[in-house]
């Protein structure tokens, strides 16, 4: 007799097998025609998340759809938000928010900007406007959607479109993971999607307003997320896997 890990395990290898051979839509059909899973898919209204969004929305699938809003973000992601929020009438977005209580401590300690002073100020930042939220909105969850794509990864290039993640106990679905950017640019445009402006404007990558800045043409997309810190350092803990960090360039997904 499995375990309830084990089963969860088993079943992730099911789904790599069943979702993999299939294009990005259909993966997420085929996912929802699995029953008894709670399946819920983060969204930081990036372009790749805009993609998902809109199929979710027009196939009407059982997929719950949340996003933090660490407090911080920019007035453009703000409008994404709420123009996504009024297209997809049909689909609720759960908004997350940090705890009012860690934050008062996180400022009272480091005051709201202490992030530049060092990266462990950062991380306690990160911990308590994303991951902790974060954690609250995936509880219970069987399955995490992410917009994750093979060329946000630094040092995982084969990642795979499912993958079962021991350290939160939950499975991992990218539909998106071997689309490249001009996929998802033809699939926003060819469907009329509303998409965060700031991508048009030197922005590939969008965290929070004060840690996120443009880049140059050519640049790495990561180069204009936490620009002050070392390279090694430029990890905000929400792809955590099995306990460890998964090095992810930075996205909007982060
Ligand atoms: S990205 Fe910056 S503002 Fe946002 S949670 Fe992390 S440190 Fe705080």
């Amino acid at each position: 007799m499995l375990d309830h890990s084990s089963r969860k395990e088993q079943f992730a290898a099911q789904l790599l097998a069943e979702l993999t051979p299939l294009s990005w839509e259909e993966r997420l059909k085929k996912l929802t025609g699995h029953s008894g899973q709670s399946i819920a898919f983060s969204t930081s209204f990036s372009l790749e998340d805009q993609a998902l969004t809109h199929t979710i929305a027009e196939n009407t699938l059982p997929i719950r759809v949340f996003t933090i809003d660490t407090g911080r973000l920019f007035a453009e992601t703000y409008e994404t938000f709420q123009k996504t929020r009024d297209t997809y009438f049909g689909v609720e977005i759960e908004t997350y928010y940090p705890d009012t209580r860690s934050l008062e401590a996180l400022v009272k300690k480091q005051g709201v900007n202490g992030f530049y002073e060092s990266v462990e100020k950062r991380k306690s930042c990160c911990f308590v406007r994303k991951v902790e939220p974060l954690n609250r909105a995936l509880a219970a969850t069987d399955v995490w959607i992410s917009g994750l794509r093979r060329e946000h990864s630094d040092n995982r290039a084969d990642l795979p479109v499912v993958e079962y993640d021991a350290g939160r106990d939950i499975i991992k679905v990218y539909p998106l993971i071997d689309l490249s950017e001009a996929d998802v640019r033809a699939y926003i445009q060819n469907h009329a999607v509303p998409y965060n402006p700031l991508h048009d404007r030197g922005f590939p990558s969008i965290g929070c307003a004060p840690c996120t800045r443009a880049v140059n043409p050519g640049d790495h997309p990561r180069s204009g997320r936490w620009w002050w810190e070392q390279e090694n350092d430029q990890e905000c803990g929400l792809h955590i896997k099995d306990g460890k960090l998964v090095r992810i360039k930075q996205t909007a997904h982060a």
